[in-house]
């Protein structure tokens, strides 16, 4: 057990905050807006756990209806701890939802999709945007090429995974909610629209 918030617990699913990188710099990070809360949970890290501690808290995966791969960081940036950590939550019949920037491919430089497939149920990418414009002005990426790099990541892996769902967030400036819902319905994929602050 360590004194940091590596999992918490909203409603019937358990979260996993394994990181607190990530390659944007979202304007609207509650992270940049200093507050790394999430409910009641800190998601602080002073490290990052290992795949042993987030196995020996989440014990029995089949306490919860769902184990969710986010927190105020990028998961795939730690694809190895992730791949096995969703390896035993799966070995147990639980479903695994990662929530993910989709911009694995351009980090890592290869398709990471064939790697997660078999222990990932479903796949929520925050588009953010539906253009580069406000996606690159939002978020702020790192990485050039960042928005195509994501829409890339989406049509791929809706190949791969059966449940795809890309997300934006009501409200900030230059979103168009309705153009992100018309390019994820393009896409192929589900779309949600987020409320700011609220994970999940
Ligand atoms: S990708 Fe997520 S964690 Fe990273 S800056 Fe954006 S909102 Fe924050």
């Amino acid at each position: 057990m360590t004194n940091q918030t590596n999992t918490y617990i909203i409603d019937d699913k358990l979260y996993l905050n394994i990181t607190d990188r990530c390659t944007l710099n979202c304007t609207f990070c509650p992270k940049n807006n200093g507050s790394r809360y999430v409910h009641n949970y800190d998601l602080s890290l002073h490290h990052r756990p290992t795949a042993k501690e987030l196995i020996d808290e989440i014990a029995d995966p089949q306490q919860y209806n769902e184990i969710v791969f986010c927190g105020y960081g990028e998961p795939t940036l730690r694809i190895k701890v992730l791949l096995i950590v969703a390896e035993y939550v799966k070995s147990h019949n639980v479903r695994v939802r990662l929530n993910t920037d989709g911009l694995a491919n351009l980090v890592h430089r290869r398709d990471i999709l064939p790697e997660i497939i078999h222990c990932i149920d479903a796949l929520s990418v925050s588009m953010n945007a539906s253009g580069p414009d406000t996606y690159n002005k939002l978020c702020q990426p790192a990485l050039a090429n960042s928005f195509f790099a994501m829409l890339s990541f989406v049509k791929a892996a809706r190949e791969y995974i059966p449940d795809v769902t890309v997300t934006a967030i009501n409200g900030l400036p230059g979103v168009n909610i309705s153009a992100c819902e018309q390019l994820a319905k393009q896409l192929g994929v589900k779309f949600r629209a987020r409320q700011s602050g609220i994970v999940g």
